[in-house]
């Protein structure tokens, strides 16, 4: 596996393996690896000739109050997983090579980036959709894998390859889970053991409501009323939001009538988690 640091050097690597006929895959990630990544690099490997992971803890994608300086990072744990897992090139660029003096261009996917996160991050998906359409130019992948974990991000990079013509397939991955369900995260590291125990509400929130829809519930209000109370009995909880509406456009839905997503974003204790299900009626 071989590690690159440089934008020149990544940019020359790819345009080496576009003209050898290569099949290119790029997992984008910000590191500190877990299984929900790896299994991103297995559908990548899987899939193309050449595997690409990006590790860049990107700044623009962070607000002023939010853990950019605490992110959990372990470069050298990150590398030994990646060459396990049969990555070919680990692409780990600094800010300062991602953006130089001057910078000033960015991407807003307007429509889907309003709502849900969009709303409690102020600027997230912007910094998200300038990062990987600039992933995207450096590496030149054929295919890109994103996790489901991150249901909107996953629209926004789909809305935006589609709107700008960009050459690359999205392909889209389940969430991986710890064997109690609850959905992995590097921020998962964050969680006292109290807080752990009462992260596992997220997903029993969501196991609640689809069996709630499954048997016929159709009120989305009363959904996301019972996923309220059964998170808020949690200690430690606090709702950011409670998001039931539609997989593709994400509109909100009152009466359930086709597939949904349901969204949650809770804080537990001060770390903010995310979780998603889709659900048929
Ligand atoms: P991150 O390093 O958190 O930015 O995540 C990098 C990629 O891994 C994104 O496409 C995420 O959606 C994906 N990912 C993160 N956690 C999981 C998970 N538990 N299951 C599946 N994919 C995940």
């Amino acid at each position: 596996m071989k590690v690159i640091r440089s934008v020149k050097e990544m940019t020359a690597t790819s345009r080496e393996l576009r003209n050898a006929g290569k099949i290119t895959a790029l997992v984008p990630t910000m590191g500190y690896f877990h299984e929900g990544h790896l299994s991103l690099m297995d559908k990548a490997r899987e899939l193309a000739d050449k595997v690409i992971v990006s590790l860049f803890v990107n700044p623009i994608q962070f607000g002023p109050t939010e853990d950019l300086a605490t992110y959990p990072r372990d470069e050298k744990r990150d590398l030994s997983l990646a060459q396990m897992r049969g990555v070919d090139y680990m692409f780990i660029p600094t800010a300062g090579e991602m953006y130089g003096s001057g910078f000033q261009t960015s991407i807003e996917v307007s429509q889907l980036s309003k709502g849900l996160c969009g709303a409690s991050r102020p600027g997230h998906f912007r910094g998200v959709a300038t990062v990987v359409a600039k992933l995207f130019n450096i590496t030149r992948p054929h295919k890109a894998i994103f996790g489901q974990k991150d249901f909107q991000q996953l629209l926004v990079i789909k809305r935006m390859v589609k709107d700008l013509n960009m050459d690359v397939e999205i392909i889209s991955h389940p969430i991986v889970r710890e064997p109690d369900g609850l959905a992995m995260s590097s921020r998962n590291t964050y969680l006292s053991f109290e807080e752990r125990k009462s992260a596992l509400s997220l997903h029993s929130a969501l196991k609640l409501a689809e069996h709630m829809i499954e048997s016929g519930q159709n009120n989305s209000g009363i959904v996301a009323g019972k996923i309220e109370e059964h998170i808020e009995a949690h200690p430690h909880t606090k709702i950011d939001y409670v998001f039931i509406g539609d997989p593709d456009t994400l509109e909100p839905v009152n009466e359930i009538k086709a597939p949904v997503v349901i969204a949650l974003a809770v804080f537990v204790g001060s770390t903010r988690l995310i979780d998603n299900a889709v659900v048929y009626p």
